[in-house]
Parts: C-alpha cells; structure tokens; sequence
C-alpha cells in the first residue's frame, strides 16, 4: 500500500467524525429509515453504523471498497447536478485503507445476507449470514496503519464531541429518518422519525433552543425556505449553532452567515450570534457544490436570489411577532 494513497485517504478520512460522516451519508443516499451509530473512546477503536437501507447484493459489495466504485453516477453532467450526498466512490476505499472494517448487508430479495472484511480496499472474506435488510458497518482499529495520524488524535472526549456535531447536524437535517446515538454503551439519543424539527432542536440543542425559536418560511419558482430562527439571545446563542442545509445538505457558506447576522441586527437589539436551523430548496443547477472535497462549501450561482428569499422569510416572521 503506497504512502501516496494513504495520504489521500487521509483528506477524506481526518479523524473518526469524518467516518461517521461519511457512512451515515451513505445510508441516506441508501435510502435508510432508521440509522444507529455506536461508539466506543471517541470512535478511535470502534464505529458501528447500521441502517435499514437497500443493502448491497454480492457483486457490488466485491467492488464497493474499490477506489472510484460508485453507482451514484450515471454521466459526467451528474456531477453538477449532485443530489445524493456522496459521488465520488472514494469514502469506503478510503476508510477501508486507514482501518479494519466489518460488513454485514442484506438486500430485500436476497435469500440470506452477507458477512465480510475488509482491509486497503479488498473483500478478505465473505460469508453468508442471516440478517435483516440493510447494512452494518464496523469501523475498528482507525489509523493502525498510519501511527502519525494516529498521534495527532485528540482525546477520547473531543473525537466524541466531533462525533456527536456530525450525527446531530445530519439528525436535523433529516426530519422523518429515526436517528439513534450510543457512546460508550449509553443511548444519548433515539429520535423518532415522527418527530417535527422543533421536537428535534429540543431534544439535540436542548430546551433553550426550542423555547427561544420561531419558523420562518418563504417559496418563489425556484427557491423556498424554511427552518426556526431564534428570537432573541440568549446564553448558548453562538455560532456553534446555525445550521444551514442546501438541499437537505448541511454547508457553510460565510455570505449566508454574513447575511442572517445583519438581517439581525437590522431588527432586534443583538449583542450574540443568532442561532437558526434554516433549510434552503433551490434548483441543483443553481449552485456549485463541489468546490471543496468535503462538500461542506457551497456557492450560489445566483447569491442575490438566495438572499431576498432569506431576507422576505425573516421579514414575515419578524413582522408577525413584533407587531
Ligand atoms: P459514493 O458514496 O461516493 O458513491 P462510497 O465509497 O461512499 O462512494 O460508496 C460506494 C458505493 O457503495 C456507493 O455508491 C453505494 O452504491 C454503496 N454503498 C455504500 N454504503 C452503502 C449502504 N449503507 N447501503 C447500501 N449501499 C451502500
Ligand atoms: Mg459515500
């Protein structure tokens, strides 16, 4: 295994969190109603992602791990029209050449489901088991290969806290998916796919958010928006805490954030951050997703457009309350 290819591994694959990221994604993209991530020490020794999912069937799982194996491109244009979260085909390659992964998946129709490992992106084993449709991922062992990588971890607690802001950004932003979270053998979280967003800001952020928030929403031809802002301040109102989705994607994009905060000051007396969990639907052909690797960037073809929307969405809001 090259030095040059585990270095690649590693733009994708930092640390446990851009694991987690990375399967949970893929568990959406498999259509997924009901995802479970588990933990152990900061997801440096174990990561378990099990999902209700299409499951792989036996040929596809034998090329999965594969650099550049995806089935979520049909042709090149795809590629600026993204929908699904992952395109690249790079993530199971890479995180199979930093760790020992485990698979178990089982698709509808097949009699039985399968068991492999895997290890630098080949299948060493396969075997058939029973188990229901869907897949499980057992990340072990993370960067036993790579002792300088390894090195660079930070602490259990910190590597669990990256964790648990991956899966409660990916929990938000998908109402209607059950979302469960176990560290260290304790459920921190089992969210139900009934759930409402705000029932969800409750049980992720905590009551302050849910009691100090209010919808906004707004809808032209090829843009809508929608979410909760937050009214006023109040003591865990900071930046750590707005959310933005692009078509149900989770991004940054630093004129957005700009934007929402001047819009704030515009109106109320603000001495923090706002805090917003804001989803933004607009037309794939209008935005460019694919500045940045890790897909998080996003920019708008067209950022005036996107702005009078979110601007219009708050006025509403704002001017219902206030009067
Ligand atoms: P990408 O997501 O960019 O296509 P990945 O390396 O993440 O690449 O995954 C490779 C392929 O493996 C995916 O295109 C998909 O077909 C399949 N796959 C990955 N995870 C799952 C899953 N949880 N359930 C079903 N299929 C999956
Ligand atoms: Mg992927």
């Amino acid at each position: 295994r090259s030095t040059i290819q585990k270095i690649a591994a590693g733009e994708i694959i930092e640390r446990p969190s851009s694991v987690v990221k990375e399967l949970i994604e893929n568990s959406l993209d498999a259509n997924a109603a009901s995802i479970t991530l588990e933990i152990r020490n900061g997801g440096k020794d174990y990561i378990r992602i099990t999902d209700d999912g299409h499951g792989f069937n036996e040929d596809d799982l034998k090329i999965a791990f594969k650099r550049h194996t995806t089935s979520k491109l049909n042709n090149i244009d795809d590629i600026y029209k993204i929908i699904s979260f992952g395109f690249r085909g790079e993530a199971l390659a890479s995180i199979s050449s930093v760790s020992r992964v485990e698979v178990l998946t089982k698709t509808e129709n097949a009699l039985h489901g399968i068991r492999g490992y895997v290890e630098n992106e080949e299948i060493l084993e396969m075997m058939p088991i029973g188990c229901p449709k869907g897949t499980t991922m057992i990340v072990k062992d993370l960067f036993y290969n790579i002792p300088v990588r390894k090195s660079f971890l930070k602490s259990n607690t910190i590597e669990a806290n990256y964790i648990s802001d991956i899966i409660c950004r990916l929990a938000l932003g998908n109402e209607g998916i059950s979302f469960k979270y176990i560290k260290d053998n304790k459920v921190i979280f089992n969210i139900s796919k009934d759930n409402d967003l705000l029932t969800n800001i409750y049980i992720l952020l905590g009551r302050e958010f849910a009691d100090n928030m209010v919808a906004i929403s707004f809808e032209s031809s090829n843009i809508s928006v929608r979410g909760y802002v937050s009214k006023n301040t109040f003591y865990r109102s900071n930046r750590n805490h707005q959310y933005l989705y692009v078509n149900n994607r989770y991004v940054k994009n630093y004129d957005i954030t700009k934007l929402i905060e001047e819009k704030y000051k515009s109106i109320i007396p603000i001495n923090k951050f706002p805090v917003y969990v804001v989803f933004i639907d607009i037309n794939p052909s209008l935005i460019d997703v694919n500045i940045h690797p890790t897909k998080q960037e996003i920019k708008f073809l067209n950022f005036q457009q996107v702005a009078n929307a979110l601007d219009k969405a708050i006025d509403q809001t704002f001017n219902r309350i206030l009067s």
